[in-house]
């Protein structure tokens, strides 16, 4: 029922939902890059009025209310690799009256980027993790700069001003993060853009948050393919995006990330895409390689990877965790979140077993995660043989990582918390206990980490007597 309705207003989603790679194409006598003309919104025809006003004082409120509430992330790498790509996008379009740009990271996990009326753009950390180079974000930002330039929340309030609006606010901020009595407070974390939107934004400003009307929309679409195409970034790039949408996880159980999927305009949208890119490419255009950019939005995948781990997405922890360490060997952070990711799988494989992939399997353990805690999962699988040999491969795979980090980088602390957290867990206690013994003396302070790990430490230390207290 709740996803039927979902459905409805996901009509209107933002640029997220293309599909299919552009065909290869012959550039002869193709339009080059400069003479593609941007489309800058209805201009000084767009007078404000009292309702237009209010509407930017709710869109100033939410902005404020998410870096109160530490929404916003403020790394600076990612901040200028936004910054310089939102730039790029503008390019040299008159920027209306009460717009200021800024483009801004959000904490969310739920795939989704978008636009406030007073330039503020959002992409949330699930998007930007889901992406994979420059042209693909020059897209999504191309589509929401758009929706800016052409008043599309203003003209959307007017406009649902005489009608009433169609959907219902409520409901979309209740699906906005899924609900089990089971799940974590991490979980908590999808949808926090809109749930926290609600908490103060009028209805409209909270359903702009997953879309405009159809024609809007198609505005936007269009607009954002010839911003990029513009700034000499590729535009099929855009329609690959989405495509990467249509990959969307099978790992996990958890019905957040599959509404984009069946979206009925899809089909059209592609289309448009796909022909824009296909009549518009010419001289050099700019894709930008997979490394750069995950190198750039390193920030945003590894909050990622944190909120999958305190969200029991441990699969797809460990699939995020290890691209970003494939893709950049030496560096011990992401190795280590890696490790801390296989350690978390526990009995869980790696990827869904065959019976967990079959009609029946999907159903049952879907049931299954909300019914069980995840202590409760762990225990029902290591009943069986599959989940003991699971969890043998992920703790010594856990092991052999941490221990790498160790032996590259021997000063580096949380290796050694993480391998104790391990040890731990494996009931070798006097190995835990040398292990956070180790943390202690590298990281000396006051920290809060520091205190967890002290009192760890005693935990270990107690257990580990234990058994020599026994006659
Ligand atoms: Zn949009």
């Amino acid at each position: 029922m709740r996803a039927r309705a979902l459905s409805v207003f996901l009509l209107a989603f933002c640029p997220l939902l293309f599909s299919q790679q552009a065909p290869p194409i012959s550039t002869a006598s193709l339009p080059s890059a400069a003479s593609i003309e941007v489309p800058t919104g209805p201009g000084p025809g767009f007078a404000f009025t009292k309702i237009d006003n209010d509407l930017l004082d709710e869109a100033n409120a939410v902005d404020a209310l998410y870096e109160k509430k530490g929404l916003v992330m403020h790394d600076p790498a990612l901040q200028a690799f936004l910054d310089t790509v939102g730039k790029r996008v503008i390019a040299n379009r008159p920027i209306p009256e009460n717009v200021t740009f800024r483009f801004r990271a959000v904490r969310d996990p739920m795939v989704n980027a978008f636009a406030l009326p007073n330039g503020s753009i959002y992409v949330t950390t699930g998007l930007l993790a889901l992406l994979e180079n420059e042209a693909e974000l020059a897209g999504v930002l191309g589509h929401e700069t758009s929706h800016v330039f052409e008043r599309h929340t203003y003209l959307e309030n007017r406009s649902v001003r005489k009608k009433a609006l169609t959907i219902n606010i409520l409901e979309i901020a209740a699906s906005a993060a899924p609900m089990g009595s089971n799940l974590s407070a991490g979980v908590q974390l999808f949808g926090a853009s809109v749930q926290l939107a609600a908490m103060i934004g009028s209805d409209i400003i909270v359903a702009t948050i997953y879309g405009y009307s159809r024609e809007m929309e198609h505005q936007a679409d269009s607009d954002g393919l010839a911003a990029m195409t513009a700034a000499s970034y590729d535009s099929s790039a855009m329609a690959r995006s989405f495509e990467l949408l249509d990959h969307d996880s099978t790992l996990e159980y958890e019905p957040i990330e599959g509404f984009y999927r069946d979206h009925p305009k899809l089909s059209d949208r592609r289309e448009f895409a796909t022909q824009f890119a296909s009549t518009h490419k010419a001289g050099t255009f700019v894709t930008g390689d997979t490394k750069t950019y995950m190198d750039n939005v390193s920030a945003a995948i590894c909050y990622e990877i944190g909120a999958d781990l305190s969200s029991r997405r441990e699969r797809t922890a460990v699939e995020r965790s290890a691209r970003l360490s494939a893709m950049f060997p030496d560096n011990p952070k992401y190795k280590i979140l890696l490790a801390d990711s296989y350690r978390s799988l526990g009995s869980k494989t790696k990827t869904p077993t065959d019976e967990e992939r079959t009609r029946h399997g999907q159903s049952e353990h879907r049931k299954e995660y909300f019914r069980m805690t995840p202590d409760e999962e762990q225990k029902k699988l290591q009943e069986n043989p599959e989940g003991q040999s699971a969890l043998r491969d992920n703790e010594a795979m856990a092991e052999q990582l941490y221990k790498s980090v160790i032996q590259s980088n021997p000063n580096y602390a949380a290796a050694h918390s993480g391998l104790g957290f391990l040890f731990e867990q494996e009931g070798k206690y006097n190995e835990a206990a040398i292990e956070y013994q180790t943390y202690l003396q590298m990281e000396s302070g006051t920290s809060m980490d520091h205190l967890r790990i002290q009192r760890r430490l005693a935990t270990v230390q107690k257990l580990a007597g234990a058994p020599l207290h026994t006659p």
